[in-house]
């Protein structure tokens, strides 16, 4: 069942406690990479998950970094696009771009101009939910270059954080801490 794939992502899924720094439980995406039956797994279910949204969505957005290992498997298994949100500075061409708070100082990320359509139901793809803060940046950028926030597809969500009561778009967890 659906349930007990989702449980076995969740157990391949490893933990550093105190990683990048002292009270962060770091959940890595790549010891999923890293066992292909679990990866396909896990890529069944988000393409499975993101089909099922309705009306259906036009594009995939990837947020930097883990975001990128995702995103792409969904748009090419649905012939949609691909459109990456960056930190400043990363992207070439025109950019638009969205100022955001942190818990210290502030943010950037930026998007290519013309990537999302005018009113285009995007869908967008990360690894991990904590503050909420990186996604509702993505949400805010991408409302601010015209398109709509269909959904949010996220892997593992730290439930505690509360972060989706940041972002006023649908969100999906898969699995949930
Ligand atoms: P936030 O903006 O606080 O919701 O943080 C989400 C972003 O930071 C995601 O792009 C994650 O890749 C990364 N992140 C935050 N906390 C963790 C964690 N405990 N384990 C792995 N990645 C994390």
């Amino acid at each position: 069942s659906d349930q007990q794939k989702l449980e076995l992502i969740k157990e391949a899924v490893k933990s550093y406690p105190d990683f990048p720094v002292p009270g962060v439980n770091f959940k890595d995406l790549f010891s999923v990479l890293q066992n292909p039956p679990i990866f396909a797994i896990l890529n069944e279910i988000l393409v499975k998950t993101a089909k099922q949204i309705q009306p259906a969505v036009e594009c995939v957005v990837g947020l930097e970094s883990r975001g990128f290992l995702l995103a792409p498997l969904i748009a090419l298994e649905l012939q949609i696009p691909f459109v990456p949100i960056r930190k400043k500075g990363k992207l070439p061409g025109k950019v638009k771009s969205h100022k955001y708070a942190l818990e210290y100082g502030q943010d950037i990320v930026e998007i290519q101009e013309g990537a999302i359509k005018p009113n285009e139901k995007v869908l967008i793809v990360d690894d991990l939910l904590a503050t909420g803060g990186t996604l509702n940046a993505a949400c805010q950028l991408i409302s601010q270059v015209g398109g709509n926030v269909a959904s949010c597809l996220i892997v593992i969500e730290l439930l505690d954080l509360k972060g989706r009561d940041k972002v006023s778009s649908p969100i999906s967890s898969l699995i949930q801490y």
